[in-house]
């Protein structure tokens, strides 16, 4: 049985990935408006997200977060959207999927707001490593894409290394991201060992080490069933 996680990210795309996960045992959706997509986000978005919660198979809120880099849309309204969506996560105790682009100060003074003890996961993390500690202490785990295979991404292996073992995770971000050497193609799952390798040597663990623990760590995370 294959386990997946299917990340939302405005709210046609949330009622779609609760019904693809109607369709398969062990996959799990999230429902959650992007940054980028955060345009007209308003109560009646909150209501609907957590509507759609409802589904036994929704188990995180997001992708949410703040985008400075490319900034579709306005600061104010991006950090009004990720506030609400922390809040939705604690009313709901689920946790948040966090997308952050220059703008880790910002997310981590929301999530210190608005978040409580839900947790979440700091998704494509890209460091720096000394900023690791703080959003641990927030209680999150910190999760490393295809970038950390870049050959330039020195500073985020220097983070993979410093994430305590029972908060690590990695994970796709496909259809982007894909890994060296599958660099520049749509990224799919199967592409997810060289991710894998990479965080294993930077962690000097076995690459099954390291899968048994972020397999371990996402299972519990997203409150996964017992493997049959
Ligand atoms: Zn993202």
């Amino acid at each position: 049985m294959s386990e997946a996680l299917v990340v939302a990210t405005d709210l046609a795309t949330s009622a779609r990935a609760v019904g693809i996960c109607r369709d398969f045992d062990g996959w799990y959706a999230t429902v959650g408006v992007h940054p980028h997509d955060c345009g007209g986000f308003a109560a009646a978005t909150v209501n609907a997200l957590r509507d759609l919660t409802r589904d036994a198979n929704v188990r995180a809120i997001g992708e949410t977060g703040l985008d400075f880099y490319r900034e579709h849309q306005p600061p104010a309204l991006q950090e009004q959207a990720f506030r609400a969506h922390c809040r939705l996560a604690a009313e709901l105790d689920l946790p948040v999927v966090v997308h952050q682009r220059e703008s880790l100060d910002a997310v981590e003074r929301v999530l210190g707001e608005a978040l409580g003890s839900a947790g979440g996961v700091m998704h494509s993390f890209t460091g720096p490593p000394e900023t690791v500690q703080r959003f641990v202490d927030l209680g999150l785990h910190i999760s490393f894409s295809g970038i950390v295979t870049f050959k330039k991404a020195d500073d985020v292996r220097a983070a993979a290394a410093e994430v305590p073992a029972d908060r690590l995770l990695i994970e796709t971000d496909a259809p982007y991201l894909a890994p060296t050497p599958m660099r520049g193609r749509r990224n799919e799952p199967a592409y997810l060992p060289h991710t894998a390798a990479v965080v294993a040597a930077v962690r000097n663990v076995s690459v099954s080490s390291l899968c048994a623990t972020t397999t371990h760590n996402a299972r519990e995370l997203f409150r996964c069933a017992p493997l049959p």
